[in-house]
């Protein structure tokens, strides 16, 4: 199961989208498909497989848990209000077992999170050793809204980036895979999917009349979003920018740098802890 075999991805995603690289946010195209030579029939069937292998590659993570191991696996998810979060921890978690994956979004603090450290419902959230874990918004939301609306002094959430990127570190070394995802909408499609959700009462759940006034920050929220990708976008911890105008592109990205950030932990079935040609004696010795 090679993470390099040819599959219509003439350049690999971490290539052209990782934030160092991939230019200034306020410049990058959210309607493309870098790297991609296919189309969205190509790439919904191509998702399809990436599925099998997530589902594969996370039964082995937690083969591995279940034996001792350590290991877990973070996806960070954030992106501007329909940006498509929720659709990416649906579609590419839906593949895998529950019982391996827990989906965690962050909303507005409550009075007892406000009380501690910013971090701390993050670090209580954390998947498990033999756990794949999806955040759906983060501890970055404390360097974005909060920023951008001054909820703390700017003093406060400076500080921030370096208590960030250590406790990414702490993370990562105590075997924790770290993948972080920006999904990159346009105004104009933002527009639309905003426009789309009044028109339909299964969406009217998720219209939310505050990210009106929010669509009002959109500049300063690029620049809260550049300052993170300038000072967090760590190899330990890399950021990615997910152009998500078109929603099967940005769920084809996330997947297959979810599969290769699998693959990289070069997973083993754990070997059994028990003499395997002694069992098969008793088996054969049982009635029936
Ligand atoms: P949603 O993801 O649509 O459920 O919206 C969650 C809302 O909570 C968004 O408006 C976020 O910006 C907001 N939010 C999440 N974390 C924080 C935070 N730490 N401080 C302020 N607002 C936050
Ligand atoms: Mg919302």
């Amino acid at each position: 199961m090679s993470p390099t075999k040819p599959d219509l991805w003439r350049i690999p995603p971490q290539e052209t989208l990782r934030a160092s690289r991939a230019g200034p946010i306020a410049e990058f195209p959210a309607d493309a498909t870098p790297g991609f030579d296919g189309d969205r029939k190509n790439g919904t069937r191509l998702l399809a497989d990436y599925g099998t292998r997530l589902a594969q590659l996370q039964e082995k993570l937690f083969a591995e848990g279940r034996a001792g191991g350590e290991r877990s696996f973070l996806l960070v998810l954030q992106g501007m209000d329909t940006a498509g979060k929720g659709g990416i921890a649906r579609h590419v978690g839906g593949t895998m077992d529950p019982q391996g994956l827990t989906v965690r979004g962050f909303g507005k603090p409550t009075d007892e999170e406000l009380a501690n450290d910013f971090l701390w419902r993050i670090r209580k959230a954390l998947p498990p050793s033999g756990q794949i874990g999806i955040f759906d918004r983060s501890h970055y939301e404390d360097v974005l809204p909060v920023r951008v609306h001054n909820l703390v002094p700017e003093a406060q959430w400076r500080s921030r980036y370096a208590a960030i990127n250590a406790f990414e570190r702490e993370l990562t070394a105590s075997g924790t895979t770290v993948i972080k995802c920006a999904l990159v909408v346009s105004k104009a499609e933002q527009k639309r999917r905003i426009a789309r959700r009044l028109d339909r009462p299964d969406k009217h759940w998720k219209y939310d009349p505050g990210d009106i006034a929010e669509r009002a920050h959109w500049d300063r929220y690029l620049a809260a979003y550049q300052d993170i990708f300038d000072l967090t976008d760590t190899d330990a911890a890399p950021w990615y920018l997910i152009p998500a105008d078109r929603k099967w592109f940005s769920r084809l990205a996330v997947a297959r740098l979810l599969v290769d950030g699998l693959t990289a932990m070069d997973l083993r079935w754990p070997a059994a802890d028990f003499d395997i040609a002694t069992e098969r004696r008793r088996i054969a010795a049982l009635e029936g």
